[in-house]
């Protein structure tokens, strides 16, 4: 018996697929198992010491404890605009082109809270990163999936998109280099979205939190690069993955003036913006932080790649060698199906693995595994992989 309903856009968010893997996981740690969790995708190592003390002398200043203004710092956007000309070569107004994010994760919502009225559509990958499936939910709109799948290099088919759900489409989602398929796009398909979208007025959001973290001298490209992307979307970023600064939640949504302001509106009337200390800090990680710090940081990432791609392969377990983002995704060996395997490897092996199907439906048969454990926990894992599946 329930005495407070939830609401219809509450009870339509899907069961958290977690829920089932994190009880069998207590009971694990109860009966004393030491687990070893490859679930999160979460930088192990601690934020650069220059970002921290910067963040210390901000929080000394009074006049920082008060109210920020909800759009961001113009000094904060005018980093961004730095560092996006600096790294993407794109120009960008810091007054009218940047948005302060409290982390990326908080635009996807409020992108669909600005432009999804009940019953409009969202172009939305599966499997994908869960926030733009439950954004568009919270905003009372309807989920169309774009099927991720491997013949296409996880690139979404948009030409396979019903029209008459193109005609009812507000918003698409999109984001590579991909989390959890760590699928990567090119100029061509990025060319592809911006007249798909310029044909049927759709508002694109390109989510990019892992442009930096990158292999082998891949360089991953901003949406923004293309010639006509800022006239249909907006791209966000994140201070998170690159700069060890998860906890610190603060990220920029940049691109379409149109679209910047919407979501200015949103959160103007939802939060109130990011504590300035935090943002003088993010200033910092953008335009101090030299470029062997990223290359090293990338350089552990890639090692664990390698280790975990290598022990994959030797029990007969496939996956592709990411070129971006700090995550494996694998086949599960025949016979299992994503959540069975995850299950045999917490039982047989102490490992936490996510299963595929809890980025949508189209993950089954693959589950993901995140290279953010610190380097001797990782190896541990492999060695009990190994030896769980030889049995
Ligand atoms: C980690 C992650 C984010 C979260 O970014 P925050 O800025 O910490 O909110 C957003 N999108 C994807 C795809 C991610 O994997």
């Amino acid at each position: 018996m329930t005495k407070y309903i939830r609401s219809g856009r509450l009870q339509q968010i899907p069961p958290y697929l977690f829920a089932e893997i994190n009880k069998k996981i207590d009971k694990a740690k109860k009966s004393g198992v030491d687990v070893i969790s490859l679930a999160i995708g979460d930088p192990d190592m601690p934020t650069p010491k220059h970002i921290i003390a910067e963040l210390g002398k901000a929080a000394n200043d009074p006049k920082n404890h008060q109210y920020p203004d909800y759009e961001g710092l113009y000094s904060f956007r005018e980093a961004v605009a730095t560092w996006y000309r600096r790294r993407h070569n794109v120009a960008l107004d810091p007054v009218s082109e940047v948005l302060a994010l409290i982390g990326s994760k908080e635009g996807s919502l409020h992108l669909s809270l600005a432009f999804v009225n009940p019953g409009d559509y969202a172009l939305v990958p599966n499997p994908c990163y869960t926030p733009y499936r439950t954004g568009t939910i919270l905003a009372n709109g309807v989920v169309h999936d774009l099927p991720l799948l491997d013949a296409n290099n996880f690139l979404p088919q948009l030409d396979k998109i019903p029209r008459d759900v193109v005609k009812k489409t507000k918003v698409l989602y999109l984001s590579y280099p991909n989390n959890p398929t760590t699928a990567v796009a090119d100029l061509n398909f990025y060319k592809e979205v911006v007249d798909f979208a310029r044909d049927h007025n759709i508002v694109v959001c390109s989510d990019n939190p892992y442009s930096e973290i990158a292999f082998d001298g891949y360089k991953p490209l901003s949406f923004l690069e293309v010639p006509g992307a800022r006239e249909v979307g907006v791209e966000f970023n994140s201070l998170s993955k690159p700069y060890n600064m998860t906890g610190w939640r603060i990220g920029m949504a940049v691109g379409n003036p149109e679209i910047v302001s919407a979501m200015a509106t949103v959160k103007n009337n939802v939060d109130s913006g990011v504590f300035n200390a935090v943002q003088y800090a993010a200033i910092t990680a953008l335009l101090k932080t030299p470029d062997s710090e990223i290359n090293a940081l990338n350089g552990i990432y890639q090692k664990r790649r390698d280790l975990v791609h290598e022990t994959l392969a030797s029990v007969g377990i496939t996956a592709r060698k990411p070129k971006a983002t700090f995550y494996m995704w694998c086949h599960v060996p025949e016979g299992h199906t994503s959540a069975s395997f995850a299950t045999l490897m917490l039982e047989k092996a102490g490992v936490v693995v996510t299963p595929g199907a809890a980025y949508g439906s189209y993950g089954e048969g693959y589950f993901r595994i995140s290279l953010t454990v610190p380097d001797a926990r990782l190896a541990e894992a492999m060695d009990r992989i190994r030896k769980a599946i030889k049995k």
